[in-house]
């Protein structure tokens, strides 16, 4: 990237940033407003791979729910704190400095008004530029955590870079082939850094379905449901029957319980309401009114109206004896026990819950072993569901990390 007055050079930077996810960008941002020279090193050709990915589903930026809702998307406490520091509409307001207004959907999420994450990176990436921040990509960090000696793999060999802070934003360990493969673990663990296993967050579940319901309605979606893990919240949404299971924002909303459940015993059991505006007493009571010569499925369509992919799953789901028997239908429609034997592998999800413990970072997000080195977006221990949650917070902390690290000295 060109020079300018506060422009960094690769080998001395006060703040080092590594990770050029939009967590790592929004830190450079940040250390730069406050006064440091900041470096930005990427391991692949180009910055924020993920966050383009995420403008192919029209880039939900964050939500603009009622404050008290949207902490309470986090798992962490301590998350929401850092929120606050750049809440939704900060973020809106962000995205409009940078000429890209947003717009609020129906479901209240937040999005830019022309649904894409490229327009906005660019003029992220060009605004960055004209305040100073270097950008250096194809530079893989190597795992130390010594500030003052980072080494990088590039191209041209080893390089060598003295900062007197750097913020870690490597990402988790979804989609590796965009860049964050989660590799630094390995590392964090070697420098006794306590780091929670990285699962699958918002991703879909494997079912063993038939090879019937399989070939006829994979990529199905199922609308109108509640579902609930054994002693859960019920929820309700929509879902979509895949290849091998089940996915869509009502399986990822019930991700955190499935894994519990999945822990605890598997296979596990999601329970699915097909018709949650019917009382079960009165399922039992249309069904079991005389179908004549009626087939099941125009009988399930004139007394409960299910058909399609709804009935295919009563017939996946149930005991052949229960589809002839009104009163063990009606209770099969409102609690469908769905077998699932696990989640889908992390490289296939939206995010990934686990990462560095909280409890290893100090108030600045600063690793309490590792003096001078910041952690921020989603190698952090924390989860919360899709709906611009995971943006949201990865900005935050960014932006939290990065205006720390300008700030530290040893
Ligand atoms: C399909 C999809 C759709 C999504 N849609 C949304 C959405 O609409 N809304 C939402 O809120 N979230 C969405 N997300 C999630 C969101 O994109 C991520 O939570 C976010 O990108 C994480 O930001 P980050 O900066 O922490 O990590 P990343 O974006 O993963 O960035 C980490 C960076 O670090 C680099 N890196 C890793 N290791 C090294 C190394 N050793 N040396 C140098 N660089 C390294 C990586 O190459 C990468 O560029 C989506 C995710 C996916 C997969």
């Amino acid at each position: 990237m060109g020079a300018d007055k506060a422009r960094a050079d690769a080998e001395g930077c006060d703040v080092a940033i590594i990770g050029g996810g939009p967590a790592g960008l929004m830190a450079a941002e940040a250390a730069c407003a406050a006064g440091a020279r900041v470096a930005v090193f990427e391991r692949m050709a180009s910055p924020g791979r993920k966050f383009l990915l995420a403008g192919k589903g029209g880039l939900n930026l964050t939500h603009a729910e009622a404050l008290d809702r949207f902490h309470a998307r986090f798992d962490q406490t301590r998350l929401r704190a850092l929120v606050d520091d750049f809440p939704p509409q900060a973020i809106r307001d962000w995205a409009a400095a940078l000429g890209i207004p947003t717009v609020t959907g129906s479901s209240m999420r937040v999005f830019p008004q022309d649904y894409k994450s490229a327009p906005l990176l660019r003029r992220w990436l060009a605004r960055l530029k004209r305040q100073g921040v270097a950008l250096y990509v194809r530079h893989r960090w190597c795992g130390g955590l010594n500030p003052a000696q980072i080494e990088f793999a590039t191209p041209a060999g080893q390089r060598i870079v003295h900062a007197r802070a750097m913020v870690l934003a490597l990402g988790g360990a979804s989609w590796p082939r965009l860049g964050s493969d989660g590799a630094w673990v390995t590392a964090a663990l070697a420098e006794g850094v306590p780091v929670a296993p990285l699962l699958a967050s918002n991703c879909g579940v494997e079912v063993p379905w038939s090879e019937f319901l399989r070939t006829r309605h994979a990529g199905a979606p199922l609308k109108s449901i509640v579902a609930w893990v054994e002693g859960g919240t019920p929820r309700k949404g929509e879902g979509v029957v895949t290849e091998h299971g089940l996915e869509g924002g009502l399986v990822y909303a019930l991700g955190a319980e499935l894994r519990a459940g999945l822990a605890r015993c598997s296979p596990t059991v999601l329970y699915v309401d097909l018709a949650p505006d019917f009382a079960q007493e009165r399922l039992a009571e249309a069904l079991a009114r005389p179908r004549g010569k009626r087939s099941l499925a125009s009988h399930l369509k004139r007394q409960a109206g299910l058909a399609g992919l709804k009935v295919a799953l009563l017939h996946e789901c149930l005991p052949r004896e229960a589809l002839s028997d009104p009163a063990r239908l009606a209770a099969g429609i409102k609690a469908l026990p769905v077998t699932v034997t696990g989640t889908r592998p992390v490289a296939e999800a939206i995010s990934t819950a686990g990462g560095i413990r909280l409890e290893g970072l100090d108030e600045g997000l600063m690793l309490k072993t590792h003096p001078g080195v910041f952690c921020a977006g989603e190698m952090l221990d924390w989860d919360a569901p899709t709906g611009g949650y995971l943006l949201s917070a990865c900005l935050a902390t960014g932006r939290w990390a990065g205006r720390h690290a300008a700030s530290w000295r040893t």
